[in-house]
């Protein structure tokens, strides 16, 4: 059993909380009690936070794109980087870089990912004998290390608007509408924890037409979906002179636009598509530790917000795992923009508050998952802060030296109801980061 000298429960801080766990879900939650012999005793207990956006190969890439080669470096550039790499993984390092993903995650608080799986195919192009096998090792991975896994199978055609023809370099992401369908019902079928899900994802307005699209929401009308959408100056430019409409605007024309959809990145918006999706109920599923990496740009968050729009954030090329990291990324941003502080805050509210809440219910919707609640009968899904200092100052302020500063750290966490991390390092660490190194030196050696 869990006791936390102060836990955010649904009606907001309380403090000497005791949860008790039954078979993966919260039995019971006691206040104003104390901690029983046995009991694993946190600083702070806040529930498991949903990342909605991960390529959990990309983590191999990782640094590996930080060089400045002649003329000018951008998302394309990196993206070209990212494409030699994916044309040497083997089902082997799909599941050992994914397990290394699904380890630092949930070290840093995520206790779900949304896994935008796009590598199919072998790397000649070909299927393998089971069409499956890399979305089966997604899945191995997920259950090896604890995390709660929504799996986003994803659709990719084409290489353009048009639609273009893919490039040689796209052919292990290639399916067909019926062979999509087929991957989805397999992902079904590998989906056996009770806390898997499975939606899909039409990568973006590049690789999916307005056929496809209407098409993959006829064959799947009650999946959560997923959608890269105008993270690029340059796709918002291609998709005017395609349609004569930018991304959001095109898409929001040609699909339903409701509380299952999660548009990932929705960078460039203008003022009138800021309020289409706010009002849609769909999620903007944001990655700003990437976004920066990656040179894409900055939400349009505060208007967003206003408007009543729902955000989660994603670890997307996984270039740093961190939960704190994304959050406060996410604000500064804004602050650097503006040249002001505590943006996204609400007034006399803390900024660590706003943004937990937002992430954690816009993440769990997104995702398919039940509301984030340390209440009984929810998923024993939970993270344990430490805080060494134990200054003064209500959870709110814990919050946000946790994103802020650093003396807040996570030191426990429990997936399912099992206690995968302790004293700040998941239990399977060491044998995952030896895999992990392993096969990044034999992938790498002479390849990038
Ligand atoms: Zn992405």
């Amino acid at each position: 059993m869990i006791f936390a000298k102060r836990a955010l429960l649904p009606g907001g801080w309380d403090s000497g909380v005791r949860v008790l766990v039954d078979d993966g879900r919260i039995s019971k939650v006691q206040t104003a009690t104390t901690a029983a012999p046995g009991d694993s005793i946190v600083d702070c207990l806040l529930p498991g936070m949903a990342n909605v956006h991960s390529h959990a190969f990309q983590r191999g890439v990782a640094g590996l794109a930080e060089g400045r080669r002649a003329g000018r470096e951008s998302f394309w550039t990196w993206r070209e980087t990212m494409y030699r790499f994916a044309l040497s993984v083997d089902p082997d390092a799909v599941q050992c870089l994914a397990e290394m993903a699904y380890v630092e995650m949930l070290e840093a608080g995520f206790t779900r990912v949304g896994e935008f799986h796009y590598l199919h195919r072998a790397p000649d192009g070909r299927p393998y004998d089971d069409p499956a096998e890399l979305t089966a090792r997604i899945f191995a991975a997920a259950a090896a290390t604890g995390i709660a896994l929504t799996h986003l199978p994803v659709f990719y055609a084409h290489g353009g608007f048009g639609p273009a023809p893919a490039s040689d370099g796209q052919r292990r992401f290639l399916q067909s509408v019926d062979s999509f369908v087929d991957l989805v019902a397999a992902a079904d079928r590998l989906a056996r924890r009770g806390g898997d899900r499975v939606g899909y994802a039409p990568h973006s307005l590049r690789a999916a037409s307005e056929a496809d699209l209407a098409m993959l929401a006829a064959a799947f009308p009650d999946r959560v979906v997923h959608i890269h959408v105008a993270e690029q100056e340059r796709e918002v430019a291609d998709c005017l002179a395609f349609s004569g409409e930018r991304p959001v605007a095109w898409l929001a024309a040609r699909v339903a636009l409701d509380a299952r959809w999660c548009l990932i990145h929705a960078t460039h918006m203008t003022a009138a598509e800021v309020r289409t999706v706010a009002r849609s109920g769909a999620v903007a599923g944001l990655c700003p530790v990437t976004e920066a990496n990656l040179g894409d740009g900055v939400f349009e968050a505060p208007d967003y917000l206003r408007a009543g729009g729902r955000l989660a954030v994603g670890t997307d090329s996984n270039i740093r795992i961190d939960l704190a990291e994304e959050l406060r990324t996410l604000e500064y941003g804004q602050r650097l923009t503006r040249r002001a502080r505590n943006v996204l805050a609400e007034d006399g509210g803390s900024t660590g508050r706003r943004l937990f809440d937002a992430a954690a219910f816009g993440g769990a919707q997104a995702l398919g998952a039940e509301p984030p609640e340390i209440a009984s009968g929810r998923p024993a899904d939970l993270v344990g802060l430490t805080d060494p200092h134990r200054l003064p100052g209500g959870g709110d302020r814990l919050l946000d030296r946790w994103i802020f500063a650093r003396d807040v750290s996570v030191s426990d966490v429990w997936a399912a109801g099992v206690h995968v991390v302790s004293g700040g390092a998941h239990v399977a660490r060491a044998q995952v980061a030896d895999r992990f190194g392993a096969t990044l030196r034999r992938l790498l050696d002479g390849a990038l």
